[in-house]
């Protein structure tokens, strides 16, 4: 999931998923080969995807609640066509996606997503608070506090930004 996630740069300006063969190759290469080929409509489905996943990991800013709110919504309704069965085993009970292809990857992200609640772990998949980052992370911190991915880059230049805006207001 967070593979998917970031299989864009903002701030590079690259997203592997922007095309049929980009997505056809990134869907080979993690389990889920497409049966088909696939068109504009399947990279808009994994685009929009993605960013709803993303914005379900917001965290930071003012008004993360409510970016996490809408991404959830979103990925609540996508899962009413996306597969799903209960494999109850020794080990315990995991969602695992029915399809192949682009709808098995998606499935396969919100029973992982699922798994994630019920063990704790979703809380800390983040979106870099960092508006031009925004990658998703696990928080590896003891206390489950991070809001950027790496504190050398997404932190530090977050902390210059403050840092000269209060310079601007102080001697302004
Ligand atoms: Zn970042």
């Amino acid at each position: 999931m967070q593979d998917f996630c970031n299989s864009t740069d903002f701030e590079g300006g690259w997203d592997v998923l922007d095309t049929p063969e980009g997505l056809a190759g990134w869907l080979a290469d993690h389990g889920h080969p497409a049966a088909a080929p696939l068109g504009q409509s399947d990279v808009e489905r994994a685009i929009t995807f993605r960013e709803a996943l993303r914005d379900a990991c917001a965290v930071g800013a003012e008004d993360a609640g409510e970016t996490r709110a809408r991404g959830r919504a979103y990925l609540n309704e996508a899962s009413r066509d996306l597969p799903l069965h209960v494999n109850l085993s020794e080990e315990g009970a995991a969602l695992e996606p029915v399809a192949d292809g682009l709808p098995g990857a998606l499935a396969a992200m919100l029973g992982a997503l699922a798994a994630g609640h019920a063990d704790g772990t979703a809380a800390r998949l983040k979106a870099c608070e960092a508006h031009s980052c925004r990658w998703v992370f696990y928080d590896q911190s003891r206390n489950g506090s991070s809001r950027w991915c790496t504190m050398r880059l997404c932190g530090a230049r977050s902390k210059n930004r403050a840092y000269r805006m209060r310079l601007r207001e102080s001697s302004g």
